[in-house]
């Protein structure tokens, strides 16, 4: 670690998993050599996270070793924190295609040039109903982080990665940045304290009041939109793009915000998530992390506070990110302002307090939310997508 940065990577050292450019031309020759395994979706977001190092201390797919203690303890073997394995699947037909060989090269698609190498150390037959439950505390096949579990190959294939290039977006230029980027950008902006707000939905005044409420007592405020794969009803990624720029635009001040995309897949594992979100945050080289109420979750599968008690698993300084718990907030007329249960006396009444439910079937409508639920700039945006 540097020593003017912010925090120290999970487990000391910020991994870059980025072959150079001479070494990057003999691995794509080597390649050649070996078995083209297609990586899917989510886990070539877990290829980027890894290469980048928002997985550090990781340095490729997991072992069976590291799943195994994952599953049961939250903790790598090393005995660093870690809440969700990061796998390789793969199914019986692709087995068949990579044989005995002690490297495969991964791909994006069939045709595609190789992405990264593999260098295998291990195949190990996933436990389904084990992760299934450890990580998602359900099997239920209506929960989409199970359903893509169920839907994920028999075997993994472990080892480490050596990454030929990133793999390529067409979307969010310019705010692609990898650990080291937001590492540079907080110390040109001399923050020391930085907090990382993660998100998969418009940031409404109830998002907006936590983050500012959380920049009050740091130096700087990093948004950090996940942007990876999620379930169908979320509000896709590029609609999301358009209301955090607006209101960065007009309500965020320049020099203490900044934004920036997190490239992982979501899981929707809820407490496990949270701790998981935490640690690549720190990596990131954030100091605090927001954790709301049922943070990651999806339906009823997770208590209201789990998420924020789950912390309560670590000793203070395994993890090095600090949490921030925040309640669910609202504008209160009476109080004439932003509050929350732990702020505000009043009653329901004169909270502004809209469900998720009842906010999409006014945007379907063409209805804004009041003001003091959201910002008017971004019920423009929502509203314009949905008739889209
Ligand atoms: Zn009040």
């Amino acid at each position: 670690m540097l020593e003017h940065d912010t925090i120290a990577p999970h487990g000391g050292t910020l991994v870059d998993l980025l072959a150079t450019e001479a070494e990057a031309v003999s691995l794509a020759s080597e390649a050649r050599h070996y078995p083209k395994v297609q990586v899917g979706e989510r886990e070539l977001s877990d290829l980027e996270m890894l290469t980048v190092g928002a997985l550090s201390p990781l340095t490729g797919f997991q072992g069976e070793k590291d799943y195994r203690s994952i599953l049961e303890t939250m903790h790598l073997t090393s005995g660093l924190p870690w809440s969700i394995p990061v796998t390789l699947s793969i199914d019986e037909q692709g087995m068949k295609g990579v044989g005995r060989a002690d490297a495969v090269a991964l791909v994006a698609r069939e045709d595609a040039d190789p992405l990264a190498f593999l260098r295998l150390h291990e195949v190990f037959r996933r436990d389904r109903e084990t992760e299934a439950r450890a990580v998602f505390g359900t099997e239920d096949l209506e929960h989409p982080g199970v359903k893509a579990l169920h839907d994920a190959g028999d075997w993994c294939l472990a080892g480490e990665v050596r990454a030929l290039h990133l793999p390529e977006h067409d979307t969010f230029q310019g705010y692609r940045m990898t650990p080291r980027e937001t590492r540079d950008a907080f110390r040109e902006r001399g923050w020391k304290r930085v907090v990382g707000f993660q998100t998969r939905n418009p940031v409404h005044r109830a998002h907006e009041y936590i983050q500012k409420c959380a920049l009050e007592i740091v130096d700087g405020l990093l948004l950090h939109p996940l942007v990876g794969a999620t379930k169908e009803d979320d509000v896709p990624a590029e609609v999301r793009m358009r209301c955090y720029e607006i209101l960065f635009q007009n309500y965020y001040p320049k020099d203490r915000a900044m934004m920036s995309v997190f490239p992982a897949a979501m899981r929707y594992a809820g407490p496990k998530e949270a701790i998981w979100h935490a640690i690549c945050r720190k990596n990131y080289g954030c100091t605090h992390f927001i954790v709301g109420r049922d943070h990651a979750g999806v339906g009823t599968y997770y208590g209201t506070y789990e998420a924020q008690k789950v912390f309560e698993s670590f000793e203070a300084d395994e993890l090095g990110i600090t949490p921030l718990f925040f309640e669910h907030s609202f504008y209160c007329l009476t109080c004439e302002g932003m509050a929350s249960p732990k702020t505000c006396p009043h009653d329901d009444q004169v909270r502004v307090i809209l469900s998720g439910t009842k906010v999409r079937e006014m945007l379907r409508k063409g209805d804004k939310p009041p003001p003091e639920f959201s910002r008017p700039e971004v019920a423009e945006i929502l509203i314009e997508a949905m008739r889209a």
